[in-house]
């Protein structure tokens, strides 16, 4: 797609470009001597990273999943037997000589989940076995596509294998879409579309036409259960099966995959394994590959982009800022960032000598809450909460401002207040 962008247009692209943003708001920062595509997170981008890969924890763990740590690195032979050596060598690291063998940087933890699946026996009453894992894998990206945190060559991935029968693949590729779109009314992210990707020509397919047709007729299934509208698109497909893709765009239109169902019959089959079924035989599991999230990259860089760095406020750096009218009432401020702590809320002093109370109101401009405290608040025990909207409310009692903040950043989504409507479900975006 070819457009002239209007001045208008081209603006709000460079305000929401995420590497902009992420510098000022020091989010995370990349240095020649780490290298290209190797981001570190700062403080605030590192409370971000953390609050993200620890709610994508919890949804696994409400939904039934067990986390598992594997290394990042395996033998030459892994990669091997998994397909990614003849399929996908294009975007591994070279391998690394050790002793003889053959150690490569993972490009993916399909293999290590298959490897920890084998390591004991399984009976069908186990199955669906759920294995997730927030975890490294690396991409040889070359250097000239390299930027901010949407193409880099360290990637931390949200990511987790379903061990199934073949009955079960439907609900589970149903459960996982659902906990995407769950996430995404959580974040405030609107998907761009849903994508069905099948494979294309060339050979970077493994060959087995049958299995294919069946694993698409599947996730066609879970696409029409779920009500949402999609499209088919060819030679989008993993080597190994076709997926689901939720796509999103950038506020330049570019269009990415962040989130991500798979089914695959391939990776049983060459890692050989099987759990005993009710009639005492050994039979082969489906691999259903999910990522609710993406990479920590992507989804924070779209996360960035998408709010303009004014975040939900269940993942807010700073949550509230307080903010003492004059030194007089810097007590009372420094023992409401007390109570916030207490209550898991990142709270922070904005005091009078970082400058005037406007002043200190537009620093804060993209911090959800912040707690005023004149003179009046402080003898009634009381503080003036204005949201990030602009919105003022009524003076409240502190410990009351505390309970409804927790409780309204509890409930997630991008409402402030507890009287603002709950988030629609973000089907589609109609893009005019
Ligand atoms: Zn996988």
């Amino acid at each position: 797609m070819v457009t002239r962008l209007g001045t208008h247009e081209e603006t709000t692209m460079q305000m929401h470009d995420h590497r902009r943003l992420g510098r000022e708001l020091g989010l995370f920062g990349t240095d020649p001597l780490i290298g290209a595509g190797l981001p570190y997170w700062l403080p605030d981008g590192a409370t971000i990273r953390h609050t993200l890969e620890e709610y994508i924890r919890t949804a696994e763990r409400r939904a039934g999943y067990q986390h598992v740590y594997s290394p990042v690195l395996g033998k030459r032979e892994l990669y091997e037997i998994s397909g990614h050596w003849s399929h996908y060598s294009d975007d591994m690291f070279p391998p690394m000589d050790l002793g003889g063998e053959q150690v490569v940087l993972r490009p993916s933890l399909c293999p290590h989940h298959a490897i920890i699946y084998r390591s004991r026996s399984h009976s069908y009453r186990e199955l669906p076995l759920r294995m997730a894992e927030v975890g490294g894998m690396y991409r040889s990206e070359p250097s000239g596509v390299l930027g901010g945190l949407t193409r880099v060559r360290a990637i931390q991935l949200n990511d987790a294998h379903i061990f199934c029968t073949l009955e079960q693949v439907a609900e589970e590729a149903g459960g996982a879409l659902a906990m995407i779109r769950q996430a995404y009314r959580d974040l405030g992210i609107v998907p761009a579309h849903y994508r069905l990707s099948l494979p294309g020509p060339g050979g970077k397919y493994v060959a087995a036409p049958e299995l294919w047709e069946r694993a698409t007729a599947l996730l066609t299934e879970v696409l029409d259960a779920a009500g949402v509208e999609y499209e088919a698109a060819e030679g989008e497909a993993a080597f190994y099966g076709p997926k689901i893709d939720v796509q999103i765009a950038d506020p330049a239109g570019r269009e990415s995959t962040l989130s991500t169902v798979q089914v695959d019959f391939h990776q049983p089959e060459r890692f050989d394994l099987h759990y005993i079924g009710a009639d005492g035989g050994r039979h082969r599991p489906v691999m259903v590959h999910r990522s609710i999230i993406g990479s920590v990259e992507r989804a924070v860089a779209h996360l960035i982009e998408r709010h303009g760095g004014a975040f939900p406020a269940w993942l807010a750096p700073t949550q509230v800022a307080v903010l003492p009218v004059s030194g007089d009432e810097l007590p009372q401020a420094e023992d409401l960032v007390r109570r916030c702590a207490e209550h898991g809320l990142r709270a922070e002093v904005a005091a009078p000598e970082d400058g005037s109370l406007g002043a200190r109101v537009r620093a804060a401009r993209l911090v959800p809450y912040q707690a005023v405290i004149g003179a009046r608040e402080a003898a009634a025990g009381q503080v003036a909460l204005r949201l990030r909207d602009g919105r003022r409310l009524p003076a409240l009692p502190a410990a009351e401002a505390v309970t409804r903040i927790r409780a309204r950043v509890d409930a997630r989504g991008t409402g402030l207040w507890h009287e603002d409507a709950p988030e629609g479900d973000p089907s589609p975006a109609s893009r005019g």
